[in-house]
């Protein structure tokens, strides 16, 4: 038994949200029980005590969408032209980088990305890989990196046309391959979604041997939606269909899929998301840093459409994509009072919904039965902290190198800011001469 203790505890239970000075009481890889200090600390006198010396304990954070491989984007030198739009973002910058991404590449750049989620607080993560001229085994490789981090994951392969048909086919057997082993694991640590680059690089006939290759598996598509016009110009032109009807006549809508971005939707395709029960993840950073615009969210949100929040590879840290979104949307409207509880609700509730789609063990809260995914956060608030007020303290006061302690699954990966379990300094000296070799390559 471990319990974590000794700090204002935010539980996320909305039966008990907040306790003054609260303890998480973690059995084996679960959450047994969450009380008070004293009475946890009296009925379970055996136990390991971490103490949170008065700084803040809450449940571990969800990245809703990333990509691992972009770790090896950062300060990457510029070969080619500086992109003028976001075709050429991908053109110049990720379809060159991704290509150059060897077994090695992809286990460095994940492993790395992934002790940034320890060091973030972040516990879960739903990945979106491609590394093209080494399909084969990608998954598993980030699969093994992620089981050595701690983390869970869920992991998909993006298929794509970009690169022949030989290389779009790999991207479908790796799916399916790693689909398959997922659901065969017993301990719930990695789940396996159907990855799809998007709508302007996949062709009906390559859409129509995904959906077959699929088959009854019950996985979900993880796939971006609209993220830049072009999407909707060449869904228009080639198909005479807006992106999301295209994809809902593939059968890629539906309750286990995640459609990424959704920018630039209409009404109708909203109603479409809405009505087959997709879920949408919003990541504001990557957005503004694309310009490629402002997803709708109010009127996402309007529809009671399940949606979270993500950080599309440009950090580990959910608390800035967290404090991007809250700026973006009262930006975006040109009002100051908008979307107070519908970014919260994304963070601290929906990534957590969205997550007990794939995995059987729930997480996101303090609770009995939910994951053991805590971690202490290095805050002392300067003005009174109370249930009614916490997403305002996390927004402004917070963000995620303040994690001091992460517990996954009952597990302490660190503490005071080091890694108990992995050597930080050699993962990182070794990933920057595996990057090397990768820049070289690009
Ligand atoms: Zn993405």
């Amino acid at each position: 038994m471990l319990l974590i203790g000794n700090g204002p505890t935010i539980t996320r239970d909305e039966n008990n949200p907040f306790l003054p000075d609260g303890c998480v009481a973690v059995d084996g890889a679960l959450i047994a029980e969450v009380g008070d200090t004293a009475e946890m600390k009296g009925k379970y006198p055996g136990a390991r005590f971490l103490d949170a010396e008065r700084n803040i304990i809450m449940p571990g954070f969800i990245n809703g969408h990333t990509h691992f491989y972009s770790t090896f984007s950062r300060g990457m030198p510029g070969k080619y032209p500086p992109a003028q739009n976001f075709a050429e973002v991908l053109d110049r910058l990720w379809w060159k980088l991704d290509k150059a991404l060897t077994l090695e590449g992809v286990y460095y750049s994940a492993i790395t990305a992934l002790v940034d989620c320890v060091k973030n607080g972040c516990t879960t993560v739903i990945d979106h890989h491609a590394s093209p001229l080494h399909v084969a085994g990608s998954l598993f490789e980030i699969e093994k990196a992620a089981r050595l981090a701690g983390i869970r994951a869920s992991l998909c392969y993006e298929v794509s046309d970009r690169d022949g048909a030989e290389i779009m086919k790999q991207g479908i057997k790796e799916n399916v391959d790693f689909i398959d082993h997922a659901a065969r694991s017993q301990d719930d640590r990695v789940a396996g979604m159907f990855g799809l680059h998007a709508s302007v690089t996949l062709s009906d006939e390559t859409l129509a041997l995904c959906r077959e290759a699929m088959g009854d598996r019950d996985a979900g598509y993880h796939v971006h939606v609209a993220e830049g016009p072009a999407d909707q110009e060449d869904s228009e032109a080639k198909y005479k269909k807006r992106v999301v009807e295209r994809f809902r006549d593939f059968g890629i809508t539906g309750g286990k899929s995640l459609f990424i971005h959704c920018i630039h939707l209409n009404d109708k395709e909203l109603d479409v998301i809405g009505q087959t029960g997709t879920a949408i993840i919003h990541n504001p950073e990557s957005n503004m840093g694309n310009a490629v615009g402002c997803a709708p969210l109010l009127k996402i949100c309007e529809r009671d459409i399940l949606t979270g929040l993500g950080t599309d590879g440009y950090v580990s840290d959910m608390l800035q994509s967290y404090k991007m979104a809250n700026a973006l949307q009262k930006h975006h409207n040109k009002h100051p009072n908008v979307a107070w509880g519908e970014i919260p609700t994304m963070l601290f509730e929906n990534n957590a919904k969205i997550c007990a789609r794939y995995f059987k063990t729930p997480v996101g809260k303090l609770a009995a039965g939910y994951s053991g995914d805590v971690i202490v956060s290095d805050y002392n608030p300067p003005t009174p902290l109370s249930d009614a007020n916490i997403n305002g303290h996390l927004l402004f006061g917070t963000e995620g190198r303040s994690v001091v302690a992460t517990v996954a699954a009952g597990k302490v990966l660190m503490r005071d800011r080091r890694l108990t379990e992995l050597d930080e300094k050699a993962i990182f000296a070794k990933a920057r001469e595996v990057g090397a070799k990768v820049w070289e390559a690009v």
